[in-house]
């Protein structure tokens, strides 16, 4: 546990809808600082779109998200539909949430480092040198330094995927948040990928997971959220939600999977 006073991210009541689609129907959840919190459920539970929502990807349409103990400010603009009551907020919020896509998302003009150092310079304000030092270190770390001139096309999806974990680090985001960030990957390359991830769970690194990799959720969580049809049927201990999960959804769902 930390000794924050608040969580390092308070989600409360969370709705979204698509058009006629409710898909969050009411989602709280907290991270404190150190918990690595796993989200899993089947396709179209949801899950995406939390973690989308939680960085204003997706504006939410009811709920509460404060980062940091900062709430996101909120207005009912056009039609009454929530919005941001400053985008720079949000923004400013933004950079302590580091995100991982499944399908990576680098700038395919740009090399491993200028990837790396594009939110840092552009976003933070901080100097071409100290973000070009602190992304080294980063790419040392993701085991990218040798691939640092290289542009994204010539790497393998592990490659480009622990790039973009690099780039996610390189703001020092309060919260790091992963969806499924090994889904399109061959399984070969899914391993080194874990692997760094694995690593940011040892650190203390806040995290919140995506994935469908049941044995790195097992190891890895402190919690597991198991989402069915957009609210969070089961959360508890990877004990629990893995060796007797309370809802026979969750329980059908971990026994298929596992
Ligand atoms: P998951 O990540 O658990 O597979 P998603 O959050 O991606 O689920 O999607 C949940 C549901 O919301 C799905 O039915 C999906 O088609 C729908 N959905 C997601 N994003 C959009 C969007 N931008 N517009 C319309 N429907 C969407
Ligand atoms: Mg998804």
């Amino acid at each position: 546990m930390s000794d924050q006073p608040f969580p390092a991210l308070r989600v409360e009541d969370l709705h979204k809808s698509f058009g006629s689609q409710q898909v969050l129907k009411g989602i709280s959840t907290e991270a404190h600082k150190s918990d690595v919190i796993s989200i899993i459920g089947s396709s179209g539970s949801g899950k995406s779109t939390f973690l989308r929502c939680i960085n204003f990807l997706e504006t939410p349409d009811q709920g509460r998200i404060a980062v940091n103990g900062e709430e996101i400010a909120l207005k009912a603009g056009r039609g009454g539909r929530l919005q941001p009551r400053s985008w720079r907020q949000v923004e400013r919020l933004r950079t302590g949430l580091g995100m991982v896509f499944q399908s990576f998302n680098l700038w395919a003009h740009r090399t491993v480092l200028e990837n790396v150092i594009e939110a840092p310079v552009h976003v933070l304000g901080i100097s071409r040198r100290e973000a070009t030092e602190k992304a080294e270190a980063l790419l040392h770390k993701v085991g990218l330094f040798e691939k640092r001139d290289v542009y994204p096309a010539f790497l393998s999806g592990g490659q480009q995927q622990r790039a973009a974990i690099a780039r996610a680090l390189c703001v020092d985001p309060d919260v790091m948040l992963f969806d499924e960030p090994t889904s399109a990957l061959d399984p070969e390359l899914v391993g080194e990928v874990l692997k760094v991830i694995r690593d940011l769970a040892e650190e203390g690194r806040t995290m919140l997971i995506v994935t469908h990799e049941m044995r790195f959720a097992r190891d890895v969580s402190s919690r597991v959220l198991f989402l069915h049809q957009g609210r969070i049927e089961e959360e508890g201990p990877p004990e629990q939600i893995f060796g007797a999960p309370v809802s026979a959804r969750c329980r059908e769902f971990t026994g298929l999977s596992a």
